[in-house]
């Protein structure tokens, strides 16, 4: 297929390379020249504007740092574009965004997909992202293909935002259940009760949760886990605290009672602060200081 992709950072650099690999016509664009570069020796063919990369495109990818730039950008190449064209944003906006994006995707003549993801930089480079979608059905078929070579899992999850929608939820739960185990692990310190025995007894038992079994917040129990490896990302805190941003809004603009998210949105922020470039598991040593625990041997 022919295919425009535009941003081409830690996380469109790779799926643009997969895209070449499996054969796709990929014209790409980013203002930095090092991106360039990189997509260059992927062999993607880089064009000096936005407008190049759209011209003549069957489906247009954008991964983009946010949801203002996202509109910015669509507002000058939605009427470069061929008729018809599929615009699929991947970049992890905000709903009403996406939305918009999507109606003046339609307004100029095309098709929409909201398509953020979730496996990261190394998902990214293995193919293995999974897409939330959100978009009409026929456009998502459309989609399929190209997603399919940069995903490991698809899901259709209804109407445009819809998709974003699946990620912040995903998300705010993700950050929420964060800060409660770590609080729980600080407190189990305070009590006596060793990592271990934490581990033994919670991740059998009615506390159990992804963020304990699979990326556990301390060393030990989990040794795949960021805590490991002195909390390099994995999921980088500036990156979580950005999710519970667009989750906050969210809860805001559609009247959710929604006290422990906008919370951890609060608590991610002031971390943020201090520690944006660790793996958002490192929250539980921000927990551990404020309560004035050492950090047990
Ligand atoms: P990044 O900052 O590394 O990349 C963004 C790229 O967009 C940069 O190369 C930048 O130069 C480029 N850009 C800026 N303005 C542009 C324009 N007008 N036209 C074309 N390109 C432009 O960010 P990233 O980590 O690749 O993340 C991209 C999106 O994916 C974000 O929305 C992020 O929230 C989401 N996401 C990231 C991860 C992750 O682990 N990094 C995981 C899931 C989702």
């Amino acid at each position: 297929m022919k295919i425009g992709f535009l941003g081409l950072g830690h996380m469109g650099a790779p799926m643009a390379a997969n895209l070449v690999k499996a054969g796709h016509d990929v014209l790409a664009f980013d203002p930095v020249p090092a991106a360039q570069e990189q997509a260059r020796a992927d062999g993607a063919t880089v064009v000096p504007t936005a407008t190049e990369a759209v011209a003549g495109r069957e489906v247009v990818i954008t991964m983009l740092p946010n949801g203002k730039l996202v509109l910015d950008v669509y507002g000058d190449i939605l009427p470069a574009a061929e008729p018809d064209t599929l615009f699929i944003d991947c970049s992890t906006i905000d709903v009403a965004d996406a939305k918009t994006a999507a109606e003046r995707a339609v307004a100029a003549g095309h098709r929409a997909l909201d398509a953020p993801v979730s496996g990261g930089v190394a998902g990214a480079a293995a193919g293995t992202l999974t897409f939330m979608v959100g978009g009409a059905e026929a456009d998502f078929a459309a989609g399929l293909p190209v997603l399919e070579v940069m995903g490991g899992k698809v899901v259709h999850c209804g109407g445009a935002g819809v998709g974003q929608a699946a990620k912040i939820c995903n998300n705010m739960l993700l950050g929420v259940s964060m800060v409660a185990l770590s609080e729980a692990l600080v407190l189990g310190e305070k009590l006596g009760l060793s990592h271990q025995s934490f581990y033994d007894v919670v991740s059998t038992a009615s506390g159990q949760s992804w963020s304990l079994t699979t990326y556990c917040p301390v060393p030990g129990p989990v040794p795949t886990s960021p805590a490991n490896n002195d909390y390099k990302p994995g999921f980088a805190t500036a990156l979580m605290t950005k999710d519970l941003g667009l989750a906050a809004n969210a809860l805001r603009d559609n009247g959710v009672d929604g006290q422990l998210g906008t919370l951890a949105a609060q608590i991610y922020t002031r971390f943020n602060q201090a520690d944006a470039a660790r793996d958002f598991s490192a929250i539980v040593t921000d927990i551990r200081d404020r309560s004035n625990q050492e950090a047990p041997e």
